[in-house]
């Protein structure tokens, strides 16, 4: 008999989104032995056609019914708008598109002939690739392991986040099952997935607990992990960056996208202590427009309640402390789901908790420095090196700044989903983890390169060299 795990709206107290049943340890054992099946016979099957399955499931992604279909779970199960929730599907169909354009070109053998020798450099698949993600963009985050593990010739098992299980179940349904399986349940199923002697790579994107417990496990298995980690990223506001509506107005969606919970939320806005009032003052307006604290199901939401009722409780302690100015306008009924107000906290100083960790809500300190190299000092100060972004008039000082960021990422001028684009690598640096995903490198970390070499020297015509010769 199964045990099952509920999800209820987090928008909505007592509605149950769906169910899923847990995955015990001899059910993980199963998939992952179904999956190395049929692995190896993937991995004969040309890149041209392992891409068409990632198409097919993008094309199935862009249909209009499906995406509504899925988005309305998401929504229901994540507490993100319905808005948001169809965005995502929809980007993950292109970053599908996108993987199969670049992956035959990235995977493809590469070939030298030379006077040292003859050199081949093969790609090969490891295995298979348990796929373990969050709750907070679980489409996008596990297309992003999916995609690439596929058209390098691996197979995956999934294991989604019991917080957001539905809507990425009904998508992973389409691609093939014997390629990709998917088995649910907490951290104690993660782990009989990680430590199955059959994972050749493990892809994690979470929080640092977690990710250090994963790891591990993974270390002890010599099993290769991707980490993709938490961030505390910092916006630095240079003394000549323009505060134009609209660039407040993707700042403002920067940090409270998703209620905040978003790995690359601008966690931490710098401004120059002479333009503090300046910024603030459109910092709130931005708010006005485009902050809409409501149930993610109804159009006009643009931040919805957060995951649980534990988190709630967590951020709203963070609010308690500082000058909290209230951001936006509520559209709800707060009471009837985990909503905490939109929230800038002024007179912090950089010890504050929600300063020095990632707060993963709803709330944003703003912080003010006096000179470039203090900021620079402070933004890199802590653990934690995802993303940042720096704001600046002029571009080539915004770039001058950004190479000196300890951050996996910088943007200019934006922050966040705005700031992203395919082919730039996405990871941490310091805690915030390693490994990348998008770009190239996103494809590469799915492949081994593996190397046959014949030496100039004992081919047909070769002069030879001494048996125990190191190579020149
Ligand atoms: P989480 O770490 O609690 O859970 C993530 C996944 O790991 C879930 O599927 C969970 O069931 C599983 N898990 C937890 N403990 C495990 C264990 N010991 N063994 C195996 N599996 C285990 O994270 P969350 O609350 O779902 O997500 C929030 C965190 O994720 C934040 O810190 C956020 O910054 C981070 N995040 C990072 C990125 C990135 O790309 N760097 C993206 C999104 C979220």
């Amino acid at each position: 008999m199964s045990v099952w795990l509920e999800r209820e709206n987090p928008a909505r107290l007592g509605e149950l989104v769906g169910r899923v049943p847990v995955a015990e340890a001899a059910d993980v054992d199963e998939a992952v032995r179904a999956a190395d099946a049929a692995q190896r016979s993937w991995a004969l099957t040309p890149v041209a056609e392992r891409v068409e399955v990632l198409r097919r499931a993008a094309a199935a992604f862009e249909d209009a019914s499906l995406n509504e279909e899925a988005a309305v779970l998401l929504a229901g199960e994540s507490g993100k708008p319905l808005g948001d929730c169809r965005g995502e599907i929809r980007f993950s169909a292109v970053f599908l598109r996108w993987v199969a354009e670049r992956a035959p070109e990235v995977l493809a053998d590469v070939e030298t002939d030379d006077a040292s020798g003859r050199l081949l450099l093969r790609r090969r698949p490891y295995g298979v690739v348990a796929a373990i993600t969050p709750w907070n963009a679980p489409i996008i985050l596990t297309m992003l392991k999916v995609g690439p593990a596929l058209a390098s010739g691996n197979t995956v098992v999934v294991k989604p986040s019991p917080l957001a299980p539905l809507a990425v179940s009904r998508l992973l349904a389409l691609f093939p099952s014997e390629l990709v399986k998917v088995v649910h349940g907490e951290a104690e199923t993660g782990a009989a997935l990680v430590g199955h002697p059959l994972v050749r790579k493990v892809a994690f994107t979470g929080g640092e607990a977690a990710g250090r417990a994963i790891g591990a496990l993974a270390g002890q298995m010599i099993t290769p992990a991707v980490l993709e980690l938490g961030g505390n990223d910092p916006a630095v506001f240079l003394p000549d960056a323009e505060f134009t509506d609209a660039a407040m107005d993707r700042l403002v969606m920067g940090s409270f996208q998703s209620a905040g919970q978003v790995c690359m939320a601008a966690k931490r806005l710098y401004v120059p202590a002479a333009r503090e009032a300046e910024f603030r003052d459109a910092y709130v307006k931005a708010a006005e427009r485009v902050v809409v604290l409501g149930d993610p199901l109804e159009e006009t939401t643009t931040v919805g309640p957060v995951i649980t009722a534990q988190a709630a409780e967590r951020i709203r302690g963070l609010i308690s402390v500082g000058e909290a100015v209230r951001l936006g306008r509520v559209a709800c009924d707060p009471s009837r789901g985990h909503y905490v107000r939109p929230t800038l906290l002024t007179g912090l100083d950089d010890a504050s908790p929600v300063v020095a960790d990632e707060q993963f809500g709803p709330v944003v300190p703003l912080l003010t420095y006096s000179g470039t190299e203090e900021v620079l000092a402070r933004a890199n100060a802590g653990e934690l090196g995802l993303g940042a972004s720096v704001w600046s008039a002029d571009e080539e000082r915004a770039f001058d700044f950004a190479r000196r960021f300890e951050a996996g990422f910088t943007f200019v001028n934006t922050h966040g989903r705005t700031g992203m684009a395919l082919r730039a690598p996405f990871g941490g640096v310091k805690r915030s983890g390693h490994g990348r995903e998008y770009g190239d490198e996103g494809i590469l970390e799915y492949a081994q390169t593996c190397s046959v070499h014949a030496p100039a020297a004992f081919r047909a015509g070769g002069a030879g060299m001494a048996a125990a010769a190191y190579p020149v």
